[in-house]
């Protein structure tokens, strides 16, 4: 009987490792990229994103571990050899040069034929949306139109991948979604991979298939934006992608807790709980329905659901929902929703009702109180 053979990723990092003298840029990642996905490096400043795709690119040569290209190491294959395409933050486009040439340099170097660099160039101008501006020197471009034009020399010469640090970091609001936008098309026309590093959650969650967090030079979470949204691995990434509620809660078995004499049922576990102890339960704000105490009382609650009493500290409005600032006996606070028309005595100063699905909360044994404080 034959077992089907695995294809191996395209890229493979092993165990890999940048000092800098006694500091730890990048601590013993392992990751595995596969062929045509878009992966992003998600951390804030100084987390070793930059670092670890520095590596990739051959830019900076790893203290110890392996990068793996299919099954090949690119430890010692020059940068220019990797087949590997960029693009940073500051474009370094050559001013002399009108957009065509820019896009085509790399095609020269390689000695492409005109005809054929010609042709390429034409493609990768429609790609980028630039064809009316072919002729003209990147001073007479907008910073997004020149951000293309880097784009574009990136992926000219076809790289089997293609990394991007930062690269709309500079462009404002609007053009970095439009961008993002076309971004995400060009992925998906092109089939090439990219890695792609930044420090913007909403960014990452736009373009990525996937999402590595980064923090301290190490990856703490891998996998699609909505899982690690929704099931967070640790506290540290439930923290830092989006808002979240915690609340300190004492485990009675594994899965019941007691919270201010109330018991609440625990959600996803990270792992097997101890007995007796002090966990920490997340749940996001949205999933946090706040009710006065007479709709309570008419409302039996439901066997998934949970609630606990709170005492109202702030209300704002959104429209067809207000925001809850909420704060509980032993002085414990949380964000909450309560729905308009249900609002009417949901006032600064009463007690409420708190409401949340069990399957809407994650629960963790080991956290630091950094690992909950906002990073902002
Ligand atoms: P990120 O891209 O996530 O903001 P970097 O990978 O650029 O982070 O940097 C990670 C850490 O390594 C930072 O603390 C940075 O100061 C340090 N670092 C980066 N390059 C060097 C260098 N050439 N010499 C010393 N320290 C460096
Ligand atoms: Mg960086």
């Amino acid at each position: 009987m034959s077992i089907s053979k695995s294809t191996s990723p395209l890229v493979t990092l092993k165990l890999l490792n940048k000092e800098y003298g006694q500091f730890t840029a990048v601590n013993h990642i392992n990751l595995e990229i596969e062929k045509g996905e878009f992966l992003t490096f998600l951390g804030s400043s100084g987390s070793g994103k930059s670092t670890t795709l520095s590596m990739i690119a051959g830019f900076e040569t790893p203290t110890s571990g392996e990068i793996l290209l299919h099954d090949d190491s690119l430890i010692h294959v020059p940068s220019h050899k990797r087949g590997i395409g960029m693009v940073f933050q500051h474009y370094s486009l050559f001013p002399h040069m009108n957009v065509r040439d820019n896009i085509g340099f790399p095609l020269d170097i390689r000695k492409v034929p005109k005809a054929e660099r010609d042709k390429k160039v034409d493609e990768i101008l429609k790609l980028v949306q630039l064809a009316d501006f072919a002729d003209r020197r990147p001073a007479m471009l907008s910073g997004g139109q020149k951000q293309r034009v880097a784009i574009a020399r990136a992926l000219v010469y076809e790289p089997e991948i293609l990394l991007m640090d930062e690269p709309l970091g500079a462009l404002d609001k609007k053009l970095r979604e439009d961008l993002q936008d076309e971004l995400r098309q060009i992925h998906r026309r092109l089939g090439i991979t990219i890695i792609y590093v930044t420090h913007d959650q909403d960014e990452a969650m736009r373009l990525s298939e996937r999402i590595a967090i980064f923090k301290d030079g190490e990856i703490v979470g891998l996998g699609s934006g909505t899982d690690l949204y929704n099931t967070p691995p640790n506290a540290f990434v439930a923290s830092f992608l989006g808002n979240s509620n915690f609340l300190k809660v004492r485990t009675q078995t594994h899965c019941e807790a007691q919270f201010e004499q109330q018991t609440v049922k625990l959600g996803h576990l990270t792992a097997q709980l101890p007995i007796q102890a002090e966990v920490l339960l997340m749940v996001r704000p949205e999933n946090i329905h706040v009710l006065p105490k007479e709709l309570a009382a008419n409302q039996p609650l439901p066997e998934d659901m949970n609630e606990i009493t709170a005492t109202v500290e702030e209300t704002v409005f959104l429209g067809e929902s207000y925001t809850c600032s909420l704060i509980t006996a032993s002085g414990q606070r949380l964000m909450g929703k309560a729905v308009a028309r249900e609002h009417t005595n949901v006032s600064v100063g009463t007690q409420v009702k708190v409401r949340w699905a069990t399957q809407h909360s994650c629960v963790y044994d080991q956290w630091s109180e950094q690992d909950i404080m906002k990073a902002s």
